[in-house]
């Protein structure tokens, strides 16, 4: 009898010791640029964090295994250029409330963290950061905006005003959410000078961040100015193909200065937005070996309803154009992370938090169209199947977690 009891206590120890994991991936093919690594393995989660990367964990070691043959596993997506917030005392943008719920367009695309860009300013971070950043699933970081108000009317007064560029209540406001702002944003200026640039470095060194600048109208002053000769190392330039920007030589190969900027540690960033994305920039420029640093949406109600529509979608075109998956993948994971001097993130890495992506690439004939209307043809589409943020799946396209309902988990059928 004694015998028999200690077999069972034993029995028991080993099989509670032996689920040391919460949750296993198993068959994924596992893309991490950061760490090189582009194999079959399988990804065990333990209290939100990746716990295991192996060739082969049996599925005894989990309390839940989730078979993913044939699907990539890669690190949770990382936008930096959305929009997820307007202040409810302005009109926002001047037409209507145009920012998006997060989680809404993170989550079902594979995207597990987001940075607001510029949405705010110091006059209503506060407001950006209870209201909306901290009752998200998904991570949501900001690039405060150098206006005070940020953006209260798009193209309007407010945001043409350098009275409202307060460096002491942006600094003070920046010390007091070191845990969120990761930049400053300067957008939409329409003057004929680098005033609000300028403002943005300025407060860029004071506070040891970098600027992200939508750099706005083509026609009063120089971009190649600014890239060559106002922005530091680090300091992110949006927008990348938006027309007219001159980006190309006669010969429409990438001009020498950017090659120069680039060199010099400018970072170049899609943005895709309602405005500025145009394949007659974006193809010569990749075709001539310059591929962006970072993918990014510029997600906002228009954008998102309008030939950008989502993370995924922006990356095919950059795949469609050419650009290897591998590195379309690292210019969604790993090159925001560190644009946004968050390096830990974007990694599939034993001790790191499971932020991860689980994605389809389906192959066929595939067209993805720009602003004006242009067509590129593509043979590749990624289709987010699955999206975990901090180990817990957030989505999962084809109910892999869930099972046949006949066989089991009625007892919440009421509920
Ligand atoms: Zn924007």
């Amino acid at each position: 009898m004694l015998r028999v009891l200690t077999v069972a206590l034993l029995s028991c120890a080993l099989s509670a010791s032996a689920q040391q994991y919460d949750l296993v991936l198993r068959n994924g093919h596992v893309l991490d640029p950061k760490n090189n690594v582009d194999a079959r393995r399988d990804v065990a989660i333990r209290d939100g964090k990746i716990a295991a990367i192996e060739p082969s964990i049996p599925a005894s070691a989990a309390k839940q295994t989730v078979d993913i043959t044939g699907l990539y596993l890669t690190p949770g997506l990382i936008d930096i250029h959305e929009h997820v917030f307007v202040g409810l005392h302005h009109d926002a943008w001047g037409n209507g409330d145009l920012s998006v719920p997060a989680d809404v367009l993170a989550t079902p695309n594979g995207v597990t963290t987001v940075v607001d860009a510029g949405s705010s300013g110091w006059r209503d971070f506060a407001e950006l950061r209870h209201r909306v950043i901290e009752t998200s699933k998904t991570r949501i970081f900001a690039f405060i905006n150098i206006i005070g108000a940020g953006m209260a009317n798009n193209d309007d007064a407010a945001e043409q005003n350098e009275h409202d560029m307060d460096l002491d209540a942006l600094s003070k406001t920046i010390e007091q959410n070191r845990d969120l702002i990761v930049g400053i944003k300067t957008a939409h200026w329409q003057q004929p000078n680098f005033v609000s640039v300028q403002k943005a470095v300025e407060a860029g060194n004071r506070n040891h961040l970098p600027v992200m600048v939508d750099f706005g109208w083509f026609d009063n002053k120089s971009y190649e100015q600014m890239i060559s000769t106002i922005l530091r190392p680090g300091d992110i330039s949006t927008h990348v193909f938006r027309m007219p920007a001159p980006l190309l030589t006669p010969e429409g190969k990438p001009a020498p200065y950017m090659l120069d900027a680039r060199k010099r540690g400018i970072k170049f960033d899609v943005g895709h937005g309602g405005g500025s994305f145009n394949f007659a920039l974006a193809e010569p420029m990749v075709k001539g070996g310059f591929f962006p640093d970072s993918i990014s949406t510029d997600l906002h109600v228009g954008s998102a309803t309008g030939v950008m529509l989502n993370m995924p979608n922006v990356m095919n075109k950059i795949l469609a154009l050419g650009v290897p998956l591998n590195e379309v993948i690292r210019e969604s994971t790993t090159n925001p992370a560190t644009e946004i001097g968050h390096p830990e993130l974007g990694q599939i890495a034993v001790g790191a938090i499971a932020d991860i992506a689980v994605l389809r690439v389906d192959r066929g004939s595939f067209g993805y169209a720009d602003l004006a209307g242009g067509k590129v043809e593509g043979t590749e589409r990624i289709v987010p199947e699955m999206t975990l943020r901090a180990g817990r799946v957030v989505f999962d396209l084809n109910a892999r977690t869930a099972v046949p309902w006949r066989e089991g988990h009625l007892k919440y059928a009421t509920r």
